[in-house]
């Protein structure tokens, strides 16, 4: 088949049933914790598509999608990735029922709009549109659609077990990029220190071992550390940000215990196993400098960085098929954010990238939005990558 053979059937894309499913999607409220009923409703339109269809319980209340359209094996298999859920819509007024899924403007509004319910729609758009365009399909097209993005990624965790040993061999994620290509992603460490120390009355502190003034020697140190990186061209610096302090019970009492969270966010080339090494020797330095310190660290959080060479051909497929559908130059870009990509492709080993209709700054604000325009554009830019992929 030639090229435009395969922009002919991106834009065989249903606009009008694509803009009703993003609206259904919307109007499915799917905060964390709670995504059975949005997961029902994927599973159905997939079955209606002609995908078999998989539906896999976390908790009563909790599933994730697993769905895959069948090619004869000729050709590796693709995956399709979003996320279901949806942080809640907050304390803040919105201009827009966040449920209500309303067209303005141009643009669809409500949580989950942006982040990322348009690029679930659009994918799911594309798998019917590659099942209904009657073509023979060589590789297989699997969409992985999970619940607990938001929450320490369960839902991508729960679906690797079912995605390894398919043949997958590309993924497309579909998370907030106002249709730009993103080919890296910050890794996320968050780790939870602890000191421990002994109480006593406030009156006699010589008698106890304080935990609080044990933390701030620590944190002292640990602003000191640099931690050996080199700055990344699309993601810039490593970062770190102490963003939780906490001990004591009362003026009177010398505390026992206090813990501090720190948000770190790493970039290709650091080893997370490192930087907690690292941290750890902390404690040796402090433990012979300070007589009675005792401390611990805990991962709360550990997703790795990611990067893909922009000459990959899945990359460069995707960037042709971007270009063609958008009309713009492509011009790949990092993101800060983490996606259920940092569990996905480090298992998978595979080439990936990360593309979605949403603009990204608009995750988790309130008046969500995604322009009804970007969303049409991503089910075509998806239906066009399949497609050259898998026929
Ligand atoms: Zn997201």
């Amino acid at each position: 088949m030639k090229y435009d053979d395969f922009v002919k059937i991106a834009h065989q894309v249903d606009e009008a049933k694509t803009i009703t499913l993003c609206q259904n999607l919307v109007q499915t409220a799917s905060i964390s914790g709670d995504e059975l009923p949005i997961a029902h409703l994927a599973a159905e339109y997939l079955a209606h598509a002609g995908l078999q269809v998989e539906l896999i319980k976390h908790e009563p209340r909790r599933a994730s999608v697993l769905a895959v359209l069948k090619g004869n094996g000729e050709k590796p298999a693709l995956l399709f990735s979003a996320h279901m859920d949806t942080v809640s819509p907050g304390e803040a007024r919105w201009q827009h029922d966040p449920f209500a899924a309303e067209i303005a403007e141009g643009k669809i509004w409500g949580r989950g709009a942006s982040d990322m319910k348009s690029g679930m729609a659009a994918l799911m758009s594309a798998a019917k549109t590659l099942a209904d365009c009657g073509l023979p399909r060589k590789g297989d097209l699997y969409l992985a659609l999970s619940a607990g993005e938001e929450t320490g990624l369960v839902g991508a965790r729960a679906l690797i077990e079912s995605l390894t040993n398919k043949g997958i061999q590309a993924a497309l994620i579909a998370e907030p990029s106002a249709n730009e290509l993103v080919t890296a992603e910050k890794g996320a460490l968050w780790l939870q220190l602890i000191t421990y120390g002994k109480t006593a009355h406030g009156s006699m502190p010589e008698c106890g071992h304080n935990a609080i003034v044990m933390m701030l020697e620590l944190l002292r140190e640990l602003q000191q550390s640099s931690f050996a990186h080199t700055p990344h061209p699309l993601l810039g610096d490593f970062t770190h940000s102490l963003n939780v302090i906490s001990g004591g019970i009362g003026t009177n009492v010398v505390p026992d215990l206090c813990t501090a969270a720190v948000d770190m966010r790493t970039v290709p080339g650091q080893d997370h196993h490192q930087i907690i090494a690292q941290i750890q020797c902390l404690f040796q330095k402090l433990e012979k400098r300070l007589p009675g310190f005792k401390a611990d660290i805990r991962v709360l959080n550990d997703c790795p960085p990611l990067s893909v060479a922009e000459d990959n051909p899945f990359v460069q497929l995707v960037a042709q098929a971007a270009q063609t559908i958008t009309t713009k130059a492509v011009q790949p870009r990092g993101v800060r954010f983490f996606s259920d990509g940092a569990v996905l492709i480090p298992a998978l080993q595979i080439p990936w990238v990360i593309i979605g209709p949403g603009p990204a700054e608009l995750a988790h604000q309130p008046d969500e939005y995604v322009e009804v325009e970007k969303l049409v554009q991503a089910a075509r830019i998806y239906t066009l990558s399949a497609a050259q992929y898998l026929l």
